[in-house]
């Protein structure tokens, strides 16, 4: 085993995490209060009061909370109608969730590239797609290789940058497609000035330990349909119809949040706002020093975006910084410097074999170069300059 060495030597340097959950409100406070009162299950004050913060903050009449975002996710998809055999439209460089939330309704996703610059859902190739791979047949529309219906599309604000939601809305709404939004790395991020989630038909917010805010697990519906709000939050009860006789109509789930996760919660949406002000101050200080570099290119901000920064990434050239992302992963990781690869684009996946894909270079190309660095919230900047003081040394001869 080889001892880690740090750029200037020294005693080992703590370990610096990719992304950390940040506790320091009243956190302690709120979930005292339901021990103290007993109310620590699927119902409770502070659940109504943490799904009325959410739905405020972005701006929807309701918000429907459920024990993660892939619980979010699914009852979601099921809510607007997806059906076993119908097919949805997903990114393909994502977290697996969204296509996994597909497949538990019978459902399959058909995979959409990555736009270059921003790593967004392609609009162009959606459009594309719906126009010329598929046709409209008695109100339906079917996607002419696999004779299937198109039931939703589910663009993703992959770490926390919006997708171009204008041509997106406008090409579903044309084919009269509904939209589900996932919104688990978007919270606090805007397009053309207006929260992410207040867009689909339906929002999935996540609160997992990795995402801006936590509730430990947890997620959210948020809408401002009253009939699919309240659709949404019957299924996530176990489809009850009558509390008393407990006759149920459906096959429901259970997918409430507790009141303990709730309080939680409610503490971290206090705080919301400082913590994507943070983010977005790290992206910026790892954007200016980024630049000096060659061969390092951030993901993109387009002008009509406001990212939450939840993840800071960028794309590695090796031909040009000198040795690749997967290198540089590696380098850091000697540094006790915790980086991250992009997931594996969805098409390519051993979990979805076969499984249809409008385009997928830009994702692949991204997949190969491109790296998380750390960003949690409570990153200080002594933190940041030893990530950024281990980028410039890593980097070709002469620039130091
Ligand atoms: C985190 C995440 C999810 C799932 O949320 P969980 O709460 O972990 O179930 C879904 N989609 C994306 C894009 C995510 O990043």
């Amino acid at each position: 085993m080889s001892t880690p060495s740090e750029p200037g030597g020294g005693a080992a340097l703590p370990f610096l995490p990719l992304c950390e959950p940040e506790i320091r409100g009243n956190e302690w406070k709120y979930i005292k209060e339901c021990l103290d009162t007993n109310w620590v299950s699927s119902v409770g004050a502070f659940v109504t009061r943490f799904e009325n913060d959410v739905a405020n903050y972005v701006g929807t009449k309701h918000g429907v909370a459920t024990v993660n975002g892939t619980a979010a996710l699914h009852v979601a998809l099921r809510t607007v109608g997806i059906q076993a055999d119908d097919e949805v439209l997903v990114p393909t460089l994502t977290f697996i969730a969204p296509a996994n939330a597909v497949r538990y309704l019978g459902a399959h996703p058909v995979f959409i590239d990555a736009e270059p610059d921003t790593w967004q859902m392609d609009p162009e190739l959606l459009k594309r797609f719906l126009e010329k791979d598929c046709t409209a047949k008695d109100g339906r529309v079917i996607h002419r290789s696999s004779g299937r219906r198109i039931g939703a599309v589910l663009p993703v604000h992959v770490h926390g940058h919006p997708c171009d939601m204008d041509p997106i809305l406008e090409v579903a709404r044309r084919f009269d497609l509904r939209v589900i939004e996932d919104a688990t790395e978007g919270l606090g991020g805007r397009y053309r000035d207006r929260p992410l989630g207040s867009f689909g038909d339906l929002a999935c917010f996540s609160f997992n330990g990795n995402k801006l805010i936590t509730t430990g697990g947890g997620g959210m519906i948020v809408t401002n349909d009253d009939a699919w709000a309240e659709k949404a939050r019957y299924l996530t009860t176990q489809a009850k119809d009558d509390p008393i006789e407990y006759i149920h109509h459906e096959v429901g789930y259970n997918y409430r949040l507790t009141n303990l996760q709730a309080a939680m919660g409610c503490a971290q949406m206090e705080k919301l706002e400082e913590y994507v002000e943070a983010k977005r101050r790290i992206a910026r200080v790892y954007h200016e020093a980024v630049a000096d570099l060659p061969g390092l290119t951030p993901q993109g901000e387009a002008e009509w975006a406001r990212s939450a920064d939840w993840m800071y990434s960028m794309r590695v050239d090796a031909s040009r910084y000198g040795m690749g992302s997967r290198d540089l992963f590696r380098r850091l990781q000697e540094a006790r410097i915790q980086s991250r690869p992009l997931w594996q684009p969805l098409h390519r996946s051993p979990a979805y074999p076969g499984a249809p894909c409008v385009g997928g270079e830009v994702a692949e190309r991204i997949n190969r170069e491109a790296l998380s660095l750390p960003c949690s919230v409570g990153l200080t900047d002594e933190q940041q300059q030893r990530v950024v003081a281990c980028l410039r040394s890593f980097a070709p001869p002469g620039l130091n």
